[in-house]
Order: structure tokens, then sequence, then C-alpha cells
């Protein structure tokens, strides 16, 4: 079956498809393909982004038609293990395209954050495949705007939302626990498929070994000069929410010992006083490239991000346990360590950013957040006070997934450039 036998069953509007994917092309091969310099591991990477809505879509629908179950998500805190451990997948989907927002914005009101617009726009708009082959969407409490869109969006995918707390108190532990229980309950309904004490072993080891390559790939960027450019990270990174775990994991780790070579060489992307950044914020979810490329088009390097597209995803690993009990708690108490802006107070992730910078050797932190996004936008005074306390210089940002702002983020970016290096 070609691809567009495969879309056309999957109900999609290939027209829409079409147009969608058409600049998609051109921008890899500019920011990416051409790019000089870059790793020659990361020629698997480019493949799969080369085909983004072929090969991986093509072992989803096989899998279904073998009774697995898609299960989509947008948020790090959906416990990915329980999914796997049923032999089903959990796919983080994509929603940083401007492409779809206006469709999104039929739904939703426009001064709404530009990730819920963008995921919903793809739903209605029938343009992603992924969102094609997926039976269910899990949905969690975060923000309010996610909150409420997943009621929309129940109108046209089944949606099982997490109630996820915002406090870290013992008793938020143990309302999560129970919504991992329950969590767990429901996808065994759904696929059948009984939670084990073996499945259940070995998801936690697939899921931990991913976790443990992008952290080692991480762990790589403190070297000066930098090995890898980050928008290259930034790509893996997205795409680690796509892939089959284990063949990914393979590939981020022959990277990173392509990776290791290069730093015992000494060889960088960019000179060894390049200015190094850290970046920090709300997610990049695939495509959003923008800030990144920017960055780097400035001539510094993007050694780290403080972000789900980045270190929250897999910095914290599931302890193992001996059964099954004390691994579904495990598996809960793993996400309640990422800090992410819905939880008050959230003074962790600052501790995060500045632990990050040392050790990253960054020279300087960009906060950027995506427009209306309120639990950002508020801790970003935090974030700024912080870094003026310790005199890292600083520059925030507030963006969208369209181009228009590219110059004037650019000459931003330029101006802070400049500052480090005077
Ligand atoms: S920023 Fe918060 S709500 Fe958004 S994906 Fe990350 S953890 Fe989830
Ligand atoms: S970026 Fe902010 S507003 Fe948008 S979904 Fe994430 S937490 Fe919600």
């Amino acid at each position: 079956m070609d691809n567009r036998e495969l879309w056309e069953l999957l109900g999609m509007d290939l027209e829409k498809h079409d147009e969608f994917l058409a600049p998609i092309p051109a921008l890899a091969t500019e920011l990416f393909f051409n790019r000089p310099n870059r790793p020659a591991a990361m020629s698997y990477f480019d493949m799969v982004l080369a085909d983004v809505h072929g090969i991986r879509v093509k072992e989803l629908y096989e899998k279904k038609q073998k009774g697995a179950k898609i299960f989509a998500s947008f948020c790090v805190y959906v416990p990915e293990e329980i999914i796997v451990a049923t032999g089903s997948v959990n796919i983080g989907l994509c929603a940083g395209a401007q492409f779809p927002i206006s469709t999104g914005e039929r739904v939703l009101p426009r001064n709404l954050c530009p990730l819920i617009k963008s995921t919903m726009g793809f739903k209605l708009d029938r343009i992603c495949p992924y969102f094609q082959v997926a039976d269910w969407v899990i949905g969690e409490t975060t923000c309010d705007g996610k909150k409420k869109a997943w009621e929309v969006l129940n109108q046209y995918i089944p949606t099982y939302v997490l109630e996820l707390p915002h406090k870290k108190e013992a008793r938020d532990y143990r309302l999560w626990e129970e919504v991992v229980l329950e969590f767990a309950d429901f996808v065994e309904k759904e696929t059948g498929v009984e939670i084990t004490e073996e499945n259940l072993q070995k998801s936690i080891e697939v899921i931990n070994n991913k976790r443990k390559a992008l952290k080692r790939l991480a762990d790589l960027r403190k070297n000066k000069p930098s090995p890898i450019h980050g928008l290259d990270v930034l790509l893996i990174n997205q795409l680690a929410f796509f892939d089959d775990p284990e063949r990914f994991t393979g590939q981020v780790n022959q990277l990173c010992d392509e990776l290791d070579e290069r730093v015992n060489k000494k060889i960088g992307v960019a000179p060894a006083d390049a200015p190094r950044i850290l970046l920090t914020g709300t997610p990049q979810p695939l495509p959003a490239w923008k800030i990144h490329a920017l960055i780097e088009k400035a001539g510094a390097v993007v050694v780290g991000e403080e972000t789900c597209t980045g270190e929250r995803y897999f910095r914290n690993l599931t302890e193992p346990a001996e059964n099954k009990e004390d691994m579904l708690k495990n598996i809960a108490k793993r996400p309640l360590q990422i800090n992410c802006a819905c939880f008050t107070p959230n003074s962790g992730r600052i501790e995060d950013i500045v632990k990050m910078t040392e050790n990253l050797q960054a020279d300087a932190v960009i906060e950027t957040n995506l427009q209306f996004c309120n639990p950002y936008a508020i801790e970003s005074f935090s974030v700024s006070k912080e870094m003026e306390k310790r005199e890292i210089p600083y520059l925030r940002l507030e963006t969208d997934f369209s181009d228009e702002d590219q110059g004037q983020l650019l000459t931003r970016v330029e101006a802070l450039l400049e500052i480090i290096r005077s």
C-alpha cells in the first residue's frame, strides 16, 4: 500500500494535506539536510523526518490490524509505560504548526495558546495521519486551556482525561497515584490485555532506556565546543514521541557513540567560543523549529532545553520494583518530579534552570513562551528575577508558530549575543 492509499483509508483530507506538507521538504532541507558539519548518524533521523507521514504511520496501521490500540497524548505527564506494557502504542502528537490554527479557531477562542489551537485544527482538518490512526486521545488537566479543549476534542475523537493535581503535597501524590491506577484499568479494558509484572517490567525498561539515551545525548552538549547543533537535538527530542522506542533508543546511542569520538577529537559544530544558550519555557512540538533555527543562525549554539521537548521529558527515570503494585506506584511518582508551570509553587523549575546553566556552561538563558500561555508567562517574572540576581544574561521571547515575527526575534537574539560577546 502506498502512502496515499493509506492516508485515504485513514479518512484524511488529501488536498489539504498536500497543501500542508508542500513547504516541509524545502524547510527540512534548509534547516537540516543541507546544513554542514552534522554527525553522520543524523541520517536515520533525517530519514524519519523526510517520510514523517509514511513509514511510521504504516507501522501503526499494521499494529492496529493485529489488535493494538493507538493512544495519542500531548503532555509528558501521560504515563506511557502503562500503554507500552499492553503491546499498544503511545504517540505524542505534533501541535507545533501554524497551518491548522485558523481551523482550530473555528471551535476555540482566538486568544488561546497556539499549541491547543494547532492540536484542534489538526484533527478538524484531517491532515495528521497520526491523529487519524489514533483510537484515543489521552488528555490531562494541566492548564485551563487544555482542560477545557478536551471537552471539545472529545466530540471528534474519544478523549480520556487524567486528573493532574496542581500542587505536590502528600495528598496530591495520593490523588495522582489513584488516577494512574484507574488509567491502568482503562488501558487494560481498552486493549483487552492484562498488565502483568512481566510486561510492565519490560515496558519500564524500554522507556527508561529511551530516556537514558536522550539524557546521554543531552550530557554530550556540555562539551566545548558542542559536538552537535541544538536544532538537531530538538528534532531528535521531537521524534522521541513518535518513533518505535527500542529502535529509536538504538539510533540515539549510535549517534552518541559518534559524538563521543567528536568530543575526543574536539570536533564541534561551532567555534569553542560561540555563545552557548540554554532555552527554557513552553514546549517546541514538531515542526516548531523557529527559535532554535534563529539562535543558531545568529552564530550561537543551543546547548540545552529546560522544556518538555527537552530535559523535562527524560531527566527522571521510573525506579524498578519487585511487584506490579510498586511498579505502578513508581510510574505515578516519576512524572511528579517534572517542574511544569501548571504547578504551584514551582520553584523547582528555577533551580533546574540555574543548575542546567551551570552544567552546560551556558552563557545566557532565553525563555521562549507561546502567546497566551498564562502559567509560563506569569512564571517568567520569577525566572527573570533569579537570572538578574545571578547575573545570567536573560532574554524573554513571546511567539507563536507563524513566521511573521522572525525578523524581530532575530534582532533581539542578536542584541543578546552582542552583550555576551562584549
Ligand atoms: S509544559 Fe506542562 S502542560 Fe505542557 S507538555 Fe509540558 S508538562 Fe505538559
Ligand atoms: S503552552 Fe501553556 S497554554 Fe499552551 S498547552 Fe502548554 S501549558 Fe497550556
